[in-house]
Formats: structure tokens, sequence, C-alpha cells
């Protein structure tokens, strides 16, 4: 069975909407998200378009720096800076990756704990690491809600993810560990120097892959019946109007024949991710009007 995140985040877009009309109608301004894009990477503005659609779709503000290449660190930072200290603005991102002279760590760092709606703050982090209330980074937050719509069962079965990264794979194991639903699954990592993966991916009732490399899990190393989630995104070229089409992590034609759940690329973990986000500007929002 498909898991249909597009039609799944449209659904939550929906309810989104109502909140942020109700916020509105008490007279309290609307949730405001700031993106900030540094350079032209071509899928970078994508996403940040994505992201800035979904604002206008749930009645958020938003507004997007666009800066050039050459902008400094130390321009970049003083940009932060100044949206940290503006009260007109929940939410912060700046679209990774970033140029090469420009440290992503600093950046992250830079953005105030309270507008990390990223979730990518070491407090953040830390915060998540311990099970306590925070911004949950946006891919792993949406695949939780995801699994928590389709009613997937997670306490006490076996979690496999495969990719060890901040934004995906870390904060996922964790919070598919954490006491609490979905979660309370016995998890195991598997990342670049795992031997004998297959051995792993196969003994997973949930199995998780974000590695970024096109159908690198195939139908043979899945379990019958398990719920595979694919986080991957590659652009790989094809002969078409846009020169290339989306490939996830997992081979899905075969894949799909022995899985009990699977998510789609594009349509599946993507639109969710955006829901994360937009759930966590909402959620910085109520903590400054509600208390
Ligand atoms: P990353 O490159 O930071 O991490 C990849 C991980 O895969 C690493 O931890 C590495 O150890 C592991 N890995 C690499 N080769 C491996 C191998 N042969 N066997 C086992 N593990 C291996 O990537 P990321 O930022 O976590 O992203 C992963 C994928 O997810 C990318 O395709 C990215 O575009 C996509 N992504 C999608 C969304 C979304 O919204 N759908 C969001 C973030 C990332």
């Amino acid at each position: 069975m498909l898991l249909k995140g597009k039609e799944t985040a449209n659904q939550i877009k929906e309810e989104i909407a109502k909140e942020v009309e109700a916020i509105v109608n008490t007279g309290v301004r609307a949730p405001h998200l700031v993106a900030i894009l540094v350079g032209e990477d071509g899928a970078s503005k994508t996403y940040v378009k994505n992201k800035e659609l979904a604002c206008q779709k749930v009645g958020f503000s938003s507004t997007l720096i666009r800066l050039p290449e050459e902008t400094t660190e130390e321009e970049l930072l003083n940009k932060i800076e100044e949206i940290n200290n503006d009260d007109s603005i929940d939410g912060m991102i700046v679209q990774l990756p970033l140029p090469k002279h420009i440290s992503e760590n600093k950046v992250t760092q830079a953005i105030h704990p309270a507008k990390d709606v990223d979730g990518f703050h070491d407090v953040s982090i830390g915060k998540l690491t311990k099970g306590q209330d925070t911004f949950i980074s946006a891919t792993p937050y949406g695949i939780i809600q995801l699994l928590d719509r389709y009613n997937i069962e997670t306490k006490g079965k076996h979690c496999v993810v495969i990719g060890r990264s901040n934004i995906v794979g870390r904060p996922m194991s964790i919070l598919m560990s954490r006491s609490g639903n979905p979660g309370n699954c016995t998890v195991t990592v598997c990342h670049r120097h795992t031997q004998n993966l297959e051995a792993f991916t196969k003994m997973a009732d949930i199995l998780i892959v974000a590695v970024g490399i096109p159908e690198f899990v195939t139908g043979d190393m899945v379990k019958e019946g398990a719920t595979v989630i694919d986080v991957g995104i590659t652009r790989v070229d094809a002969d078409n109007s846009k020169g290339y089409v989306l490939k996830g992590d997992v081979h899905f034609d075969s894949a799909e024949k022995v899985a009990g759940y699977i998510t789609p690329v594009p349509g599946g973990v993507g639109p969710m991710t955006i829901i994360g986000l937009m759930q966590n500007t909402l959620k910085s929002h109520q903590a400054k009007f509600n208390g």
C-alpha cells in the first residue's frame, strides 16, 4: 500500500490553514517564516519556492531573502542576527548547501533556538535527544507524522535506518527509539561502513532509507510486509523537458512487491518535510503569542 505523503500533506495543510484563519480572526498576525537562499543552486531554488508556496497555502507570511553566491560569512551572520532580533518573524531557515566559503555549522548555530524551525541548532538536537519538547528537524518530523496518520504500529518493532546524517538519519533514529508514539522501536542505524547490510534490512519491520544513492535498496533486501520509507531524492539525467527525473533511494518496482507500505518518490517524504517546517513555524508563533 502506498503511503501517500502528498495527499496527507495536503490534508494537514488544510488543518493548519484553518488554525491560522482562527488566529488571524482574533486580531493576531499570521505566522511568519523567512528563508535565506545564498547562490544559485537549482535544487535549492526549487525547495525554497515549494516552501514559499506552502506558506501561501496555509496563510503564513513568508519572506525570501536572496543573497549572491559571493556573500561573505560575516554578511550572512549579520543578516541572521537581524532576523533573530526581529519580533515580526517566527521562524528562519537558511537553505543548505551553502557556498564552500561559508561554514554551515557557524550558520546553523547562529540562528536563535527560538526561531530554529529547521531544528538544526545544537540546542534543538540536544533537546530531541533528551526527549524534551523542541523543534524536530523537518524531514524526520514529517515521516513521524506520516507513520502516525497511517496508524502504522511502531511499538516493539525493529526499525532500521540507513544513513546517519544530522538532518535525517540521526534524528530519525532518535525519534524511532524514543518513548512515545510513533516510537518505542528497537533501532539499528546502518551507514557506509556497515557490513552485510542486507542482513539488517531484511530484519526491519520499518526500513527508513536516507543514503542519497538512487535505487540503492532493492526488493530482495526488504522483509515481507515491511514499511519502507524512502527519503532519497536524486536528480538523474533524463531525456525529457526538465533534463532529469527524481529517483529515490529504493528501487520502487521491486520493493513495492514485498513491502506492506511504501512511500513513492516524488510524492512521499518530500511533501511531508514541508509540513514539518510549517508546523514548527506555527509552534514558534504559538510560543510567542500563547506563552
Ligand atoms: P548525507 O549524504 O548527509 O548522508 C548519507 C548517509 O548515507 C551517510 O550517513 C552515509 O554513512 C550513508 N551511506 C552512504 N553510502 C552508504 C552505503 N553504501 N551503505 C550504507 N549507508 C551509506 O545525506 P542526507 O542529507 O541524509 O540525505 C540523504 C538523501 O535524502 C539524499 O538523497 C537527499 O537528497 C534526501 N533528502 C530528502 C529530503 C526530503 O525532503 N525528501 C530531505 C533531506 C534529504
